[in-house]
């Protein structure tokens, strides 16, 4: 079994807020993890912008992830670099989904890195306080522009996914670390809004960063039905650009409305490497892609 690494679920949302009136949706438990062969798993805490107080959604999911750590022994929080050398369990990277996700207040980024968050998007898809989504305009606010300057201080990761591509190059050169798309799809392969344009994607990998394939049919196809190979050809992209040491996995489980076919759960991320074999991929660059290249990634976070 090859060890997996998934840049992005909302496992956290969906457990705490349910399905959301159609919004998050049941892919992914321990359970599933487990057997799909998930060792670091990053887990998204998303405060919906039109949830009431979505900055109590988000503490929620904290608290959640932080009482889950004690209950199971099979979860930890990952927040040193020796905690990726012992072999046992889930690691779960904490990351926040959007700036409403903790009120789009500075203050709170400390706050939620004592709590064990390592990466931070400054939008979802929509407007806040911080910077535009990739569904509204214009670029990076004043407190977007503080909220880089402290993801600098603390050395967390800058997510670019659902950012659009104004407030992305005005995000990417203010930050000083390595950026990265936790779940995004390739733009050239299916013309979505969410989808990165060939420059980004070229531009993350120059910077050494990381960039998760989304497992929406949506982004990889732009319409209902995908398959495993339609999740191989936008990693063949990205691996065509130079990216043999950023492509990784960003599943979108519990955030994803339709999921392709063989891989409706976590359960079954181990079809994705037996498709990889098949279409003849080196080990090496299998391992790289299923694990190895989050973990390098996510190591630059952990002190
Ligand atoms: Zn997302």
């Amino acid at each position: 079994m090859y060890r997996i690494a998934d840049a992005h679920s909302d496992f956290l949302a969906f457990s705490t807020l349910g399905e959301l009136g159609g919004r998050l949706y049941n892919h992914a438990d321990i359970e599933r993890m487990e057997a799909g062969g998930v060792v670091l798993q990053n887990l998204a805490v998303w405060g919906p912008a039109g949830h009431e107080v979505p900055e109590a959604a988000g503490m929620t999911q904290i608290r959640y992830l932080h009482a889950l750590a004690s209950q199971n022994s099979s979860v930890r929080i990952c927040t040193r670099p020796e905690h990726l050398t012992l072999n046992q369990g889930i690691w779960a990277f904490l990351s926040i989904e959007s700036g409403e996700s903790i009120g789009c207040r500075i203050s709170n980024i400390q706050k939620v890195y004592d709590l064990g968050a390592r990466m931070l998007s400054l939008t979802w898809n929509d407007e806040n306080a911080f910077a535009s989504g990739c569904m509204a305009i214009g670029g990076l606010k004043p407190d977007g522009i503080k909220a880089v300057d402290e993801l600098n201080r603390l050395n967390m990761a800058l997510d670019v996914s659902h950012i659009n591509e104004q407030g992305f190059w005005e995000a990417v050169e203010r930050y000083q670390h390595i950026p990265c798309a936790s779940h995004s799809c390739v733009y050239d392969l299916c013309a979505v809004p969410r989808n990165l344009k060939r420059d980004q994607i070229d531009y993350i990998i120059s910077r050494g960063g990381f960039i998760g394939i989304n497992f929406y049919t949506e982004f990889l196809r732009g319409q209902r039905t995908a398959y495993i190979n339609d999740i191989l050809d936008h990693i063949e992209y990205v691996l065509e650009r130079g990216g043999e040491d950023a492509v990784g996995f960003g599943s979108d489980f519990c955030g994803i409305e339709y999921t392709p076919e063989g891989l409706n759960s976590a359960a079954y991320f181990q079809r994705l490497p037996e498709a990889m074999e098949r279409r003849g991929y080196p080990n090496s660059l299998i391992k790289k892609i299923c694990y190895g290249n989050f973990a390098r990634y996510v190591l630059e976070f952990l002190h």
